[in-house]
């Protein structure tokens, strides 16, 4: 996607650090802050030095993630999911512990401290879960002391709470998804999208407002009025709802560079449309679009260039 100068993104760090030290009084137990993918497009270089300081460690897709976001300067470790057999020596230097499913992978990665990955329904990234013998295996192989799942329901995270059982070693199961249920925690929590709700706002300006005469734009809606903004969906939008002046509108029509947004008589050139924030969240977003609210928080931070306040 193309960032537009026409949209600006501000990212509340504090508010992250305040979701960070509210998911720490309601679990009691550490956190690993998930900052995959930039952060969920938030800049994770800016996010992991807000909340070093709340959390265990961090959690990236692959080791390549870890070292452009310089994770190791916050002096905390991360778990990196994808790691190669070669990369034990880099991983010690960006303070990676790798996770592996394998034998192999556990016993070329030791010196780094792998984590065990078990599959307790997505089937990828893991040793499925009834594979006690195999599991066992890698265990002893990579000398390994912490085992975790991508769990999304109650019963794989208990699932995975017995195939760990009585092996003394450190479990986290939880993401965003789990944080009510207490059960999930076990010892320590792996949210994502928890740490980022709330804390981006995203406007573009009005640059024309129209009555609008007969069918317009190229799919022929009709309104009584429309302004435009300088956002499409080379910048990753799509048709959904906005905010224009404080009340709830939308997004009628999305072309390459500009959209074409709802109005009233009470919006004027240069007025700011909402795009997320103000009372409009990314789970409402993510249902205007058919998709995960992790999804549209990803494209809604991707359409302007960042700024950042706090802490
Ligand atoms: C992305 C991811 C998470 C965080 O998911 P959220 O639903 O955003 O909290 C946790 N664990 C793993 C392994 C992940 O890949």
């Amino acid at each position: 996607m193309i960032r537009s100068s026409h949209v600006a993104v501000r990212v509340d760090l504090s508010r992250v650090r305040r979701n960070a030290q509210a998911i720490l009084q309601a679990t009691g137990v550490p956190l690993i802050a998930v900052v995959k993918a930039d952060a969920y497009g938030l800049g994770a270089r800016q996010v992991s030095r807000a909340i070093a300081d709340l959390v265990e460690s961090f959690y990236v897709f692959d080791l390549q993630e870890a070292q452009a976001y310089d994770l190791a300067q916050t002096a905390r470790r991360t778990i990196a999911l994808l790691v190669q057999a070669k990369d034990a020596d880099a991983c010690k230097a960006l303070r990676v512990q790798p996770a592996v499913w394998n034998e192999a992978s556990a016993s070329a990665l030791l010196s780094a401290r792998p984590i065990l990955s078990i599959d307790t329904g997505q089937q990828r990234f893991g040793v499925p879960v009834h594979e006690t013998s195999t599991i066992d295996r890698i265990l002893a192989a990579g000398r390994i002391e912490e085992a975790f799942t991508h769990a999304t329901t109650i019963a794989q995270v208990q699932a995975f709470e017995r195939a760990v059982a009585d092996r003394s070693l450190k479990r986290h199961a939880a993401g965003s998804g789990l944080l009510e249920d207490q059960s999930s925690h076990l010892d320590a929590v792996r949210p994502g999208i928890a740490l980022y709700r709330g804390a981006v706002n995203v406007t573009s300006p009005l640059v024309e407002v129209h009555e609008t005469r007969g069918p317009a734009g190229y799919s022929g809606f009709t309104a009584r009025r429309h302004g435009i903004i300088l956002a499409g969906y080379s910048n990753g939008l799509r048709v959904g709802p906005c905010r224009i002046n404080g009340r709830a509108s939308r997004i009628l029509e999305v072309g390459m560079q500009s959209a074409f947004v709802e109005c009233t008589e009470a919006d004027a050139v240069g007025g700011d449309v909402t795009l997320l924030g103000d009372g409009l969240d990314e789970m409402a977003v993510a249902q205007a679009w058919q998709t995960s609210p992790q999804e549209a928080l990803f494209r809604l931070s991707g359409l302007g260039e960042r700024t950042y306040i706090g802490p």
